[in-house]
């Protein structure tokens, strides 16, 4: 059965916090919205009627101008390091937490969180005005929903409502809301909070409410906070490990955008992959490279400890939690290294394997190949074919460079009696065809501002099959035209 919004019951957990915790208020209305896409498979996790798309009320209640029955509306406190710095409170400046709703169609059973993003000013828009404009609310939605298709741990996006009132920013531009859902938006960043004011009795009802509704299992054990730390710095490798995997770069790796899931959270100035370069930074406000796309995994490490710092008066004692925290190695690796196999199409672990990613790594950055388009065509090659890697070949400016380590990739393939038509097929489902590209993104934003929302939807159903042959849709995998090495993206939005 589906629903209507207001037939969802909508609660609001986060209210057993104390009232310190965050500030109730209404969104602000945004002048006559309209819809600009829905996520049919979003909708589909709440039990949620995908026609409300088109209601009225239900675009309405997701722009701010009217409250869903039940909902409590909210904005949470939160503090963060930013760059490095300890930037002290920040908060949901511009996102308001309409409650949470049960998911019974989602994977792990319990409940979503659903979110206005650019709602409106909060007290702690600081000198934000509490609005987000169309094209980084497109961007958030697109990427939420392809990034779970992709099967890289998430927040989603329900859908994006946009309205002609105008926002300033580098230009005037016009005001968006986005809906997003995840089962807690709380942030690394909840927790420094708490710690660097010194407020210890908050700090314990923020990890217990956390460990009571989303870690339940970790009650039990001998040090449950010790527990938490081990388990969301788990969490966190192996998410970026996924990062590193589908060639994503978040852009603000900032302590307030880490998600005490391990859920991707805060999309901005992302950006994937295309030329290989390691030291690729997407976010152009990121002058130093701080969040580069090789820096991301010793990042995710050093938010960990930043919550390890803030959790260190619940764990009591600083070598409990360094031990906690030296689970972030060897689940990066862990993951990472099950990633590269798949993705090489590999089924079992040799020794050698650590060289043969290293160099693959290697000739990639030399020749600047697209990430995605090499990994996709290299499961066309056939061990005892040559010229069957012809279309991944094609993809280097130096082919001897490729030419070499294809023969150590067939060598190591035979070594494991590699079958061509099964590795192809595992391939296709470990490499995605398709993925975000800013190109994409710019396209369908470029529409919409002039209201055709048509490349929205038809980017987002390309997106939610990225591992699918879509013959109908080749053009959404080929290589960014020339415009596209233009594009800035940066924290504006
Ligand atoms: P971000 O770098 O996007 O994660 O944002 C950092 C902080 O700035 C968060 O507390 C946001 O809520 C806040 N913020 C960003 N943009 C705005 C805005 N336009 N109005 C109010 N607050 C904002
Ligand atoms: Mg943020
Ligand atoms: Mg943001």
């Amino acid at each position: 059965p589906l629903f209507s919004l207001d037939e969802l019951p909508l609660e609001n957990s986060y209210t057993s916090l104390p009232a310190s915790f965050y500030t109730r208020l209404q969104p602000t209305p945004l002048s006559r919205p309209y819809m600009v896409c829905g996520s049919a498979s979003a909708a589909a996790l709440i039990g949620l009627d995908p026609a409300e798309f088109a209601r009225q009320e239900f675009i309405d209640a997701v722009s701010g101008n009217r409250i869903p029955a039940q909902s409590q509306p909210l904005a949470a406190v939160y503090s963060g390091h930013q760059f490095g710095v300890w930037a002290g409170q920040l908060g949901d400046g511009r996102a308001i937490l309409l409650g949470d709703i049960d998911a019974p169609g989602a994977a792990a059973p319990g409940k979503l969180e659903l979110q206005l993003k650019g709602a409106g000013m909060t007290p702690y828009s600081r000198m934000g005005d509490g609005r987000a404009v169309l094209r980084s609310s497109i961007r958030e939605f697109l990427c939420s929903e392809a990034m779970a298709a992709l099967g890289v741990p998430s927040s989603r996006a329900l859908c994006v409502t946009g309205s002609d009132q105008r926002v300033m920013r580098e230009t005037p531009e016009t005001a968006a809301v986005a809906t997003r859902m995840a089962p807690s938006f709380v942030r690394f960043g909840s927790f420094e909070h708490w710690f660097y004011q010194g407020r210890e009795d908050e700090l314990k009802l923020l990890a217990d409410y956390v460990i009571g509704r989303f870690y339940p299992e970790l009650k039990d054990q001998p040090q449950p906070y010790k527990a938490l730390l081990a388990e969301v710095t788990r969490r966190t490798a192996e998410m970026i490990a996924w990062w590193q995997a589908v060639g994503f770069m978040h852009g603000v790796m900032n302590t307030d955008n880490m998600s005490i899931l391990g859920l991707t959270l805060d999309y901005g100035p992302f950006g994937f992959m295309e030329a290989f370069d390691p030291r690729h930074i997407c976010n152009h406000t990121d002058q130093q490279g701080r969040y580069a796309y090789s820096m991301q995994p010793q990042i995710g490490d050093w938010n960990c400890h930043a919550l390890g710092q803030a959790l260190l008066p619940l764990i009591g004692d600083v070598d409990e939690a360094k031990d906690a925290l030296a689970v972030y190695r060897p689940a990066f690796a862990g993951k990472m290294d099950a990633l590269l196999h798949a993705k090489l199409g590999l089924a079992t672990t040799q020794d050698e394997d650590g060289k043969l990613f290293d160099d693959m790594f290697g000739i990639m950055a030399a020749s600047h190949v697209d990430f995605t388009l090499f990994f996709r065509r290299l499961g066309d090659l056939r061990i005892a074919e040559p010229g069957s890697e012809e279309a991944v070949r094609d993809l280097f400016i130096d082919r001897a460079a490729f030419d070499q380590w294809a023969v150590q990739y067939r060598a190591r393939l035979l070594q494991e009696n590699s079958n061509d038509m099964q590795r192809r097929l595992a391939m296709h489902q470990a490499n995605p065809k398709y993925v975000l590209r800013n190109y994409l993104a710019q396209q369908a934003i470029e529409k919409a501002q002039i209201k055709d929302f048509s490349e929205v939807q038809k980017l987002l159903a390309v997106l939610e099959h990225p591992y699918d042959e879509q013959p109908e849709n080749e053009q959404y995998a080929a290589l960014p035209p020339d415009w596209a090495s233009e594009l800035e993206v940066s924290c504006s939005s």
